[in-house]
């Protein structure tokens, strides 16, 4: 789209038209000089660098694009503000209880992210929830202070049991959560076996159920978790085997990014009932563990629509603390330790995507002569005069006139009526009927019905430096939105309307739905690419969930990393960089050896030597080349 160019435009207009300011929560801002800035800190006098010149000292150093920035004073900071923002609930309701988090390690694995956690986390008790056999060996091997909690979730076999209950008999506080009922038996079998008594929570399936994408984990039907009839039973069996007081935690999980408060509440009111319940049937119970759910606004709208929540973080805290205790309170109960096992909220701030745009398949039309040969087909004469006819008024007629020709001459053209070039004089001139009309639709009073039709078919195709299903899954898979914004040339207007489609060449490899307040849109402003100077794009809030799910499909490998930490001069220093995989590490990792693969080459190689194709020179250059791409990265590298 073609955007009438007469105001000037200030940074300012780009921050609102891509939102900056509203999910970037301060950590994102647009500088005065047009650049994506990121500012970590204190908020009244935060330290501040462009996001540009991180790139470019990244790339210096020899790590192209695309890049994963981490921002390591992010994460710092949204752990802080979670536990601030609860012991300030705590505090100001007179709560008796404390607030221990616990962060979902299957959110991001990587093990700078963890270790940073545990660090950072220490001087609060945040701890750690672990899904898996890896994921709790991760923990212990992080977690040093009694304080921080590592829930078990998941599945339990006996070896993963045996680790928890050593851990337990170490001084370790690691709760088993009870999540089918077929894992007790082998919790108590073992626990006599080592003679290592246990901290059982229980995960239970709570009626309430929440909106948005991840509703299926709440209800009935949710797949993990007991039902009130199944809690029932563990109860009489725990009482049996006279363990009733290892029962301490109640857990349940609604989902992830619940967008609506409401749900929040509702579930926390019912768990407080069970938890009642549990104490009344004689469990010792002093944790309350509400999962997670806490949630990003993705599209800054501060909604309750599914990519964002209609609540602050601080919100969030002090409605858990006010309904815990509004609902303990009558039953004279002593308020339970909080666990909240937020891992989105806190995460997803601190990591950046950056990729340059390779190329731009734009919707202009080609060259058109001034009249159309004498000979051509009448139908191109009859859209010639369509475009010349063309106006305001009669915009819906021309519309259906051209849509009509187009279809008509490609009927003939199958029917051998008519060559290659009148086909493709007419869909030239079939697309400049079609930017025509859009671009008197933009501006007239009543537009076209077709508009948003036609904004989507015109937009250009900006090839991005990246692949969808590696980096950004969850745009692939869920329908996932991502906040995307150019990272610098934010003082010049985006004149064109695009699509991104990144480096796999698969159709879904593409990104057509953006955040726009209050309805997502299907394309994105962004700027016409110069012919010396790339152009980058960021896709923010990345760092939740989207690293260890993202795959080798066409086998694009993971992409840099580069961890960063902001100084308060100013500067920034690479904390830690990762280089993403060589062509070599994706081969292996699909069972290639890459010896095999050069010693099969050189034998080819050999053999076009034998029968003359290619000089025995010819082929030591060619031999350096597929050797030296072995060791490349699997994204388009500039020489
Ligand atoms: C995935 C998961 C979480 C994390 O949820 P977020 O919405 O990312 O905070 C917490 N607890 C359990 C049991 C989970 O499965």
């Amino acid at each position: 789209m073609n955007k009438i160019v007469n105001s000037s435009w200030t940074p300012d207009d780009s921050a609102e038209l891509y939102g900056v300011r509203d999910w970037g929560v301060g950590y994102y801002d647009v500088s005065d000089k047009g650049l994506l800035t990121v500012s970590t800190g204190d908020p009244d006098s935060p330290v501040t660098a462009p996001l540009l010149n991180i790139v470019q000292d990244i790339r210096e150093r020899g790590l192209d694009a695309p890049v994963l920035i981490r921002f390591e004073d992010i994460l710092e900071q949204q752990i802080g503000r979670l536990n601030i923002a609860f012991k300030t609930a705590i505090d100001s309701a007179g709560y008796n209880g404390q607030y221990r988090g616990v962060f979902p390690i299957k959110v991001n694995q990587q093990c700078h992210v963890i270790e940073e956690i545990a660090t950072v986390g220490a001087q609060y008790g945040h701890g750690l929830e672990a899904g898996s056999k890896p994921e709790l060996i991760i923990a212990l091997a992080h977690l040093e202070s009694p304080d921080a909690h590592i829930i078990c979730n998941g599945y339990k076999d006996q070896e993963f049991i045996d680790l928890g209950l050593q851990a337990t008999k170490m001084g370790y506080s690691c709760f088993f959560v009870i999540e089918t009922p077929s894992e007790l038996p082998i919790l108590l079998e073992r626990s006599r076996a080592l003679n290592i008594k246990p901290l059982i929570g229980v995960r239970v399936k709570l009626a309430s159920v929440v909106g948005g994408h991840w509703n299926a984990t709440s209800g009935d039907r949710s797949i993990f978790g007991l039902s009130i009839a199944q809690l029932i039973e563990m109860i009489d069996t725990l009482r049996e085997e006279a363990m009733l007081d290892c029962l301490q935690l109640l857990h349940y999980h609604l989902g992830s990014q619940i967008p609506n408060i409401r749900d929040i509440r509702s579930g926390v009111v019912e768990a407080c009932q069970v938890y009642m319940e549990l104490l009344r049937e004689g469990a010792d119970m002093q944790f309350l563990d509400l999962g997670g759910g806490l949630a990003v606004d993705y599209d800054g709208s501060k909604t309750n629509h599914i990519h964002s929540k209609n609540y602050t973080v601080d919100e969030y805290c002090a409605d858990i603390i006010d309904v815990v205790m509004s609902t303990l309170d009558p039953e004279g109960i002593e308020h339970p330790t909080i666990i909240t096992e937020s891992g989105r909220a806190t995460i997803a701030y601190s990591s950046v995507l950056i990729f340059n745009v390779l190329d731009v398949a734009s919707s202009a039309p080609g060259a058109i002569p001034d009249s159309i040969p004498e000979d051509e087909h009448p139908l191109l004469h009859s859209m010639k005069e369509t475009l010349n006819n063309l106006c305001e008024k009669n915009m819906q007629e021309c519309y259906n006139d051209a849509v009509f020709y187009r279809d008509e001459v490609r009927d003939i053209f199958k029917r051998g009526q008519i060559g290659l070039r009148s086909r493709s004089l007419a869909e030239n001139l079939f697309l400049l009927v079609m930017n025509n009309i859009l671009a008197l639709s933009e501006t007239a009073a009543r537009p076209l019905q077709e508009i948003d039709i036609l904004r989507e078919q015109l937009s250009d195709i900006y090839y991005g430096n990246f692949s969808l299903f590696q980096s950004l899954p969850d745009v692939w898979a869920i329908d996932q939105i991502f906040p995307i914004a150019p990272i610098h040339r934010l003082d010049e207007r985006p004149t064109r309307e695009a699509i991104i489609a990144d480096i796999t060449c698969d159709c879904d490899g593409k990104i057509d739905r953006f955040t726009n307040m209050h309805e997502t849109k299907k394309t994105i402003g962004l700027h016409p690419l110069k012919d010396d100077e790339d152009y980058f794009i960021g896709v923010f809030l990345v760092g939740a969930y989207q690293e260890t799910l993202g795959d080798l499909h066409n086998l694009f490998g993971d992409p840099n990393v580069v961890s960063v930490r902001l100084h308060t001069d100013g500067s920034y220093e690479f904390a830690d960089e990762i280089e993403g995989d060589s062509i070599s590490d994706v081969l292996s990792y699909v069972e290639y050896q890459p010896q095999q693969l050069r010693e099969r080459f050189r034998k080819i190689a050999e053999r076009s030597v034998r029968q003359g194709q290619i000089t025995a020179s010819e082929r030591q250059t060619i031999m350096k080349a597929f050797s030296a791409s072995m060791q490349g990265y699997t994204y388009y590298e500039k020489d």
